[in-house]
């Protein structure tokens, strides 16, 4: 079927899945039938869509008309022919269990018009199994969403064995119509990518902590603070309920060998109904408190286990042929929120340390799970990572990995590409940006440079509070940071070629100190900006204290960072601080506009205003030494840590001024 020619999706269940499915497609202007097996089911998911349009509008993410549009289009029915018989495609979302998504195919083959094409967001059961039910096994395929559908950015598009590579193309600009990034999976293979990462990962932290090597809190401050990983392993498994792990895990046991063996640490929890936060308890108790996660009982030997872990997974996937790294690693990202790929991560640490932790393990305890694969021999044999040779390097053109560079006419483009982090900016993004800069400089086309975020979130939500939170608070590391953020944004500031920074949606934080940087700003209306640093017990330690002031004055620079209050766009462009505000969709083209007509105007008598500007400051090198040091010594107070796990918590801080 050709993708223009869809027009109607019938989604099968109304619940957790089915309903933001359902949403997900309504927004995206189809006419979505929603189908589950009772007037109750199907209306309760329907007032979910109804509340979550509502939020949507609230927020401004998307305008009343469009919410109010996106549900007329969404008809709840119950009777199966009046839901599937003129469907494009059937998206089932009906329970994880086998015999009963083998019915429901069974019965929705009799119904649907003959070219429809079945996709099912099965987390983990055989694609080719299912379609074999069907009717139609070469328009069948995975279409798995993430949880919440209506946020998460990433949808698997699963090729079971008799999968028709034109349906696959038609389900993955289906995906991306519905503004999703659809990453393939090339076989039917058990957890497709992210749960193939995710779900021994898991097994492995609790492996160690059931053998006694490390405990649960050393895990997670490892896996949240030193890998960088949104959560703790024990934290994620508790959040998505350890029984739905434990069973994707047996799962894998029993398709893919003993290497996926279930820790018996998860089966206990599991008898015990201790499931996680579901239930009150799991690994971490919630009638308690709030998980609180050490930031500084991070180790080395736990870090490089889960790691190398990791990397055997993706080596498995690679070898089998169920993805290429550079998809692993976006599927990761989207999906599960890593900050970079478990492909990248293995290549910085090096795959050759890797290696030789497993040889160590199987040794040591004859697992199976920690026998090497083939192919990650062979990459460490050769020096090789997985995304080329270890040094990174390809030959000339510089790589980036969290930023996109691209030169367009006499415009040089830097775009902030973590959207699945809220493009918040780590250590590693400012050393790209300084290197990014120094290439634009030196590049003879370039005349203006255009800053902007990807995705339709946020221009940057500030600094990775998370990765600056590692380390255990350590000031001269903090110090040193915080010069290597003054001393970047500073090269931005005082490049020579006109910068614009076109900022939708966040710009808090770094963020804002990043877009301070600009000679021009323009803002899409919904943008929300702020130095919020002082919620944390901090201070704007990338030069906020200083070059603020010189765009909209020491009296409101002192209200944004003293409030530490989110401004709209309009608000800020009262204070001076946003040249122009636009609508959303006019945002990025008044972004180009502006750079292009900066990049016509006298290259010299710019570099000289803007040099002239920046010389005739008062002393903002004094300043900025006294942020940097302040910066540092903030990083031992107990507020710092109040400020962190309050705004982890996503509760209010009580300082004490200590
Ligand atoms: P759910 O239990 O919330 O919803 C399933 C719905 O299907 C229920 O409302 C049920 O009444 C309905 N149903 C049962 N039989 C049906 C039939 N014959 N026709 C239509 N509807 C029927 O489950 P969920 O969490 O939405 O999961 C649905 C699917 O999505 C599963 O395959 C699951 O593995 C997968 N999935 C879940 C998540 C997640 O985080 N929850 C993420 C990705 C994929």
């Amino acid at each position: 079927m050709d993708p223009d020619e869809i027009d109607r999706i019938a989604v099968l269940g109304a619940g957790n899945m089915g309903h933001g499915i359902a949403e997900v497609a309504a927004l995206a202007g189809y006419d979505v039938t929603m189908r589950d097996i009772n007037e109750e089911f199907v209306q309760n998911g329907y007032e979910q869509i109804e509340w979550s349009l509502d939020k949507l509008a609230e927020k401004d993410q998307i305008s009343r008309d469009e919410a109010d549009g996106a549900l007329d289009r969404v008809t709840p029915v119950v009777d199966l022919e009046e839901a599937v018989g003129d469907a494009d495609v059937v998206i089932e979302a009906v329970p994880e269990k086998m015999d009963i998504k083998k019915e429901v195919y069974r019965e929705v083959a009799e119904y649907a018009p003959p070219a429809a094409i079945f996709a099912t967001n099965t987390s983990s059961l055989s694609i080719t199994e299912l379609s074999e039910v069907s009717d139609r096994p070469e328009q069948f395929c995975g279409m798995h969403f993430f949880n919440p559908p209506v946020r998460m950015q990433l949808v698997e598009v699963i090729s079971g064995a008799n999968t028709a590579d034109e349906t696959l193309d038609t389900i993955e600009e289906l995906a991306e119509s519905l503004g999703k990034t659809p990453v393939r999976v090339r076989k039917d293979s058990p957890g497709f990518i992210v749960n193939r990462i995710l779900v021994p990962l898991m097994n492995e932290a609790a492996w160690i902590v059931d053998a006694d090597d490390a405990t649960v809190a050393e895990v997670d401050s490892t896996t949240k603070y030193d890998l960088g990983l949104p959560m703790g392993s024990f934290e994620l498994a508790d959040q998505v309920g350890i029984d739905v792990g434990y069973h994707v895990l047996e799962y894998m046991h029993q398709e893919l060998g003993d290497a996926y063996r279930p820790c018996p640490l998860l089966a206990e929890k599991v008898e015990a109904e201790d499931l996680g936060k579901k239930t009150g308890r799991g690994f971490y108790d919630y009638e308690d408190g709030s998980v609180e996660i050490p930031t500084d009982a991070g180790r080395e030997d736990v870090q490089e286990r889960l790691l190398a872990v990791m990397a055997n997974e993706v080596a498995g996937l690679v070898d089998a042929d169920v993805a290429d790294p550079e998809a692993i690693d976006q599927a990761v990202k989207l999906g599960a929120g890593f900050p970079d790929g478990p492909a990248k991560m293995a290549d910085d640490y090096g795959i050759d340390a890797l290696v030789e932790t497993l040889d160590e393990l199987y040794e040591a305890t004859d697992e199976e799970r920690y026998e090497a694969e083939a192919a990650l021999r062979d990459l460490a044999e050769a020096g090789d990572g997985f995304h080329g040779s270890a040094d990174g390097e390809t030959g000339g053109e510089t790589e980036y990995d969290v930023l996109n560079v691209a030169v367009d006419g006499h415009v040089g483009h830097i775009e902030i590409a973590r959207p699945h982090r809220m493009n918040t900016i780590s250590e590693e993004l400012l050393h790209e940006l300084d290197t990014a800069i120094d290439e634009l400089d030196a590049h003879e086309d370039v005349r203006a440079v255009l800053l902007t975020g990807e995705g339709d979130r946020a221009f940057s939500a500030g600094a990775d509070v998370q990765s600056m939170a590692a380390g255990g608070g350590d000031p001269l590391h903090a110090v040193e940071l915080s010069k290597l953020g003054q001393e970047t944004f500073g090269k931005l500031e005082s490049l020579d070629a006109p910068v614009v920074a076109a900022i939708d949606g966040y710009c808090l934080g770094g963020g804002m100190e990043f877009a301070t940087c600009a000679d021009l700003r323009v803002a899409s209306r919904r943008s929300e900006l702020g130095q919020p640093e002082h919620n944390l017990g901090l201070l704007p330690g990338w030069g906020g204290t200083q070059r603020l002031r010189h765009i909209v004055g020491e009296g409101r620079a002192k209200e944004i960072i003293f409030t530490a209050e989110r401004y709209d766009a309009e608000e800020l462009e009262e204070y001076g601080f946003i040249n122009e505000v636009t609508d959303g969709e006019d945002l990025l083209d008044r972004g180009w506009e502006l750079a292009r007509d900066l990049a016509a105007g006298p290259p010299i008598a710019q570099r000289y205003t803007k040099r002239a500007m920046l010389a005739g400051r008062d002393d903002t090198d004094a300043g900025l030494e006294v942020e940097s040091q302040a910066f540092g010594h903030l990083m031992n107070t107990d507020d710092l840590m109040e400020g962190v796990t309050a705004f982890m918590g996503d509760e209010e801080p009580e300082f004490e001024g200590k």
